[in-house]
């Protein structure tokens, strides 16, 4: 794993490649005590000649970046955070999974590690990277996801922090998703906190819903986290012919649609099967001609190479 620290000046010393273990925090780290830290996701993939690839790791970098500056940190600069990326791919190379079998998901991770008592910024910030292989998401063929619309609890309210990866918005909803779980459910979606009318997201997705040729999806005005899957699938539909709108999306519309699909960096694009919405239950197309499917396998062959990477997308690393 990559470690770099800083002080309250900001600038993050060189870092370095250690073996992964154990971190030794100050019982009144920053973090630990208010929750001062932010994280990221990215995935290294070989392809079939052996070449490992990075998707689009810029993204991230502009993220964490946007991030630090909501939750009062200072930041890693672009290249610093692409070197340790491309650092911490390369010194795991043996545990990314041959092309097809999975990724290697790399983890970037900001937080205050320095000690302090009252409710401040941490004196002190540590910028690690780790990395574990993954396997595909869905293991045997198509598993769609059947969610669940949550009509108590909220993920995120306007002047919060719900557009950025901050630690402290994925606790908060883990009784909602237990909840979820124990019925059955693969997820939940979240309502906007103001009228429960509009769809926000998953716990860790963003969500679309597609009727005739038209995509919709919420956006991004803050309660909801700039995917970088989303922004992807966005401009693979565009370039390919279909509508896409970025507003709210009320719930109704929702169960109105053709058909309903998550993005993120672990799920991909994925199909939902069913919502469940007040005691109410729909179901989606997931058979025969699929835009999920349709937008997935371009998306996969880019990053697999056998669509042209017309927009600079791939990072390849060596
Ligand atoms: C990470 C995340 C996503 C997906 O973002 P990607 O950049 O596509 O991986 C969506 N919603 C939430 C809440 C997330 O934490």
């Amino acid at each position: 794993m990559y470690v770099t620290k800083c002080l309250a000046d900001g600038i993050f010393e060189q870092g370095q490649l250690n073996p992964y273990g154990n971190i030794e925090l100050n019982p009144f780290a920053a973090v630990l005590n208010y929750g001062q830290g932010l994280f990221e996701g990215t995935k290294a993939f070989r392809r079939k000649d052996g070449r490992v690839f990075l998707f689009r790791p810029d993204q991230n970098a502009i993220r964490m970046q946007l991030g630090a500056e909501t939750m009062c940190m200072p930041s890693p600069s672009i290249s610093q955070f692409l070197h340790a990326i491309k650092k911490t791919a390369l010194a795991n190379r043996r545990w990314i999974p041959p092309m097809g079998k999975g990724s290697l998901y790399i983890r970037p991770l900001l937080i205050g590690s320095g000690p302090i008592l009252g409710v401040a910024p941490s004196p002190e910030y540590t910028f690690l990277v780790y990395a574990s292989p993954v396997g595909n998401y869905f293991k045997k063929g198509l598993s769609p996801l059947n969610l669940y619309i949550e009509d108590e609890f909220h993920r995120a309210t306007h002047g919060g922090v719900g557009g950025v990866k901050s630690i402290t918005n994925y606790a908060p909803v883990l009784s909602a998703l237990t909840r979820a779980k124990n019925r059955g459910f693969s997820d939940v979606i979240f309502l906007d906190s103001v009228h429960k009318k509009n769809i926000e997201e998953a716990t860790s997705c963003n969500v679309f819903v597609v009727k005739g040729n038209l995509i919709s999806t919420p956006s991004t005005d803050g309660t909801i986290l700039p995917g970088v899957t989303r922004k992807t699938v966005i401009d693979i539909a565009r370039d390919h012919g279909y509508k896409v709108e970025e507003r709210s999306v009320p719930v109704e519309e929702l169960l109105d649609g053709d058909e309903v699909f998550c993005t993120g960096t672990a799920v991909g694009v994925a199909p939902v099967g069913d919502i469940t919405y007040k005691g109410r239950r729909v179901e989606y197309k997931i058979e025969g001609q699929l835009v999920s499917r349709d937008l997935y396998s371009i998306l996969v062959g880019i990053q697999t190479g056998i669509i042209e990477d017309k927009k600079g997308w791939l990072l390849e690393i060596e």
